[in-house]
């Protein structure tokens, strides 16, 4: 009997080491298995960073892509400038606008042409929503500013300039533009238009967080990896050593700002900057060394920060206020800093 039970024990015994070793090496196989994976893992939430700068659009441009990019992704949004460069700019001689400012009119025709007349429809939206103070054709004042020679133009220079201005004279249709008269410049809302197809682009190849930077004026894809909002800060006007006047928190929206600051020469003590009021066909003096826009599409930050700087505080917080989803942060030239209702939630 004892020894039928001892032969049943080894009998038993020998069954559960086979199954255990069968089972342990699954269990193993099943660790390493596990162990894999975080690390993949581990490597997917650290993922490379990818950035692509240089100067383009008359700026400093940089892309940086956090996650969902490529190298090769990162340069392709980048060249994306220049080749919008070749169709906005207004001096560059082979662009579709120096085309249609010389001639006064478009056909409709090839792709170039097509982008021009979607970002000109775009600008004229926001001539008319600002009531001219944002004007994309203040190209003749703008071509008599010249601020490399830093030279003020005389009364009748400005009266001429002015006499063939005006958003209202542009006619669009199907077929094609005519300018009757006027001619256009989109230097207020191109970078804005760019950033959007950029981030249209990004987004289409897979990025889920990014930053594109055309030359201060943010667009952020996403927030930052784990979760924490993108952080931005806004120059302080005439400051020389980057100094910031606020910081900001964003996620997944746009930031510009315009500024008096940005581009100005001074001649016996008076300051001429690049944003004309297009009513006296001089540099706005509405009491405001910057404007921020937050908002969704960056086109409409843009146009709406030039717009304001115009304006001036009163008129423009009240534009801004009447709009949906748009926020703004005027700093006036004492450096006091008003915010639009809602606006004051994106401070850090
Ligand atoms: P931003 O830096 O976006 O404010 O754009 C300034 C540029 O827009 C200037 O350098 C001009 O090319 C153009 N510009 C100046 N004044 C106006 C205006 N009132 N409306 C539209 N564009 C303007
Ligand atoms: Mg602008």
């Amino acid at each position: 009997m004892i020894i039928v039970t001892i032969t049943i024990l080894n009998v038993i015994d020998l069954y559960v080491n086979k199954v255990y070793n069968k089972y342990m090496k699954k269990i193993w196989a099943l660790i390493i298995i596990l162990i894999t994976s975080f690390m993949l893992f581990g490597c997917a939430r650290n993922e490379r960073i990818y950035s692509s700068d240089g100067f383009v659009l008359d700026t400093y441009v940089q892309i940086t892509i956090y996650e969902g990019g490529s190298q090769k992704i990162a340069d392709e949004a980048f060249s994306i400038c220049s080749r919008y460069e070749k169709i906005f700019s207004r001096t560059d001689e082979n662009s579709a606008l120096y085309k249609l400012n010389v001639k006064g009119n478009l056909t409709m025709g090839n792709d170039d042409n097509k982008e021009l007349a979607t970002l000109i429809e775009f600008g004229l939206e926001y001539s008319r929503i600002t009531e001219g103070n944002f004007d994309i054709t203040v190209a003749p004042l703008v071509e008599i500013w010249d601020f490399k020679k830093a030279e003020v133009p005389s009364d009748g220079e400005i009266k001429d300039a002015l006499g063939q201005i005006g958003y209202d004279r542009v006619q669009m249709d199907e077929q094609g533009i005519s300018l009757n008269g006027t001619r256009i410049d989109l230097g207020a809302i191109a970078k804005g238009y760019i950033a959007d197809r950029i981030k249209e682009y990004l987004v289409k190849q897979g990025v889920t967080s990014a930053m594109i930077n055309l030359g201060g004026n943010i667009l952020c894809i996403g927030d930052k990896p784990g979760d924490k909002n993108f952080t931005i800060g806004i120059k302080k006007p005439f400051a020389t050593d980057n100094d910031v006047i606020i910081g900001l928190e964003i996620d997944d929206k746009s930031v510009v700002t315009s500024g008096i600051y940005e581009r100005y020469f001074e001649k016996e003590g008076i300051l001429y900057h690049h944003v004309i009021d297009p009513e006296t066909g001089r540099p706005a003096e509405a009491g405001l060394y910057s404007v921020t826009i937050i908002s969704e599409e960056s086109y409409v930050g843009d146009a709406l920060s030039t717009a304001c700087l115009v304006m001036g505080l009163e008129e423009g917080m009240k534009l801004i206020d009447s709009l949906d989803d748009v926020y703004a942060i005027f700093v006036d030239n004492e450096y006091n800093i008003y915010y639009s209702a809602g606006a004051e939630d994106f401070v850090r």
